[in-house]
């Protein structure tokens, strides 16, 4: 049994076949699925995603690369986070890798909008989804400041160094991998995936994107996550099953899904 901890099924590419894509992750024994929020305005979609399907869950947040619309507030995720199937606030975080010209000094209004996703977290209870690229340091940073270690949470889609998993791990955070493990150029983040403690480790998609090995460029579901954890698995040389009982266990608690029906 598998879940994937991280996904956009409103997207419009994957939204279109939605019927299809529920079918396949049954198929493929991926129970759940979390559905994640990039802005304010695609809310009220994942929430309705959601609510219609019960192996479906959801995160209110702001992606750290939208820009030129609504800006969350404090108030506003809190309110979102109450519903009873949003189970995280996220995805939030940093992300430095295009600054479109602009100094990282100039993109205080990301650090500030992490700030808030992270104070939410801590009023609410409920857990971080954190993307992190290019800005490593700043995230882990802003995570101490504000006392992410609380409510605790997942640096999600991981593509840093073993320095950064361990320091992610110090607070007391959780570390998911995505399709990108089994891309042939990853070999230090493999090394990272052989490591990472198993009552520490999820898996997902974050499809559309990032496909998996053998599907890599096409895209992404989540009943390719299977992929992710086979790979994972075999770098740890476990059984597949067993490995992926781990990733499920820590979704299920990291979140607190209710076991699938
Ligand atoms: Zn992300
Ligand atoms: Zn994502």
């Amino acid at each position: 049994m598998f879940i994937d901890s991280h996904c956009h099924l409103n997207f419009p590419e994957l939204k279109a076949q939605l019927p299809q894509l529920l079918d396949a992750m049954a198929q493929a024994r991926v129970s759940q699925a979390v559905c994640i929020s990039t802005m304010v305005e695609e809310f009220p979609q994942v929430k309705a995603l959601a609510d219609a399907h019960p192996q479906l869950f959801a995160t209110v947040g702001v992606h750290p690369d939208t820009e030129e619309m609504q800006e969350p507030t404090l108030e506003g995720l809190v309110a979102e986070a109450h519903h009873p199937k949003v189970v995280a606030i996220g995805e939030t975080g940093l992300d430095y890798y295009r600054l479109n010209g602009r100094s990282i000094a100039d993109m205080e209004w990301q650090r500030e909008r992490f700030r808030i996703h992270i104070r939410a977290a801590r009023q609410t209870g409920k857990p971080l989804v954190i993307h992190t690229r290019s800005s490593a340091e700043d995230t882990l940073r802003l995570m101490r400041e504000e006392g992410a270690s609380e409510p605790g949470g997942v640096l999600h889609c991981f593509t840093e160094t073993m320095d950064v998993a361990k320091a992610a791990l110090d607070l007391d955070f959780h570390i998911s991998f995505s399709g990108i493990v089994t891309f042939k150029n990853a070999a230090d983040l493999r090394e990272v995936a052989k490591v990472v403690p198993l009552d520490r480790i999820l898996i997902e998609t974050d499809s559309p994107y990032l496909a998996p090995v053998p599907y890599r460029g096409k895209t992404n579901q989540p009943a390719y996550v299977p992929y992710v954890a086979a790979l994972i698995a075999e770098l740890r040389g476990m059984p597949v099953e067993a490995f992926a009982e781990h990733c499920t266990a820590n979704t299920r608690r990291l979140f607190r899904l209710p076991a699938a029906a």
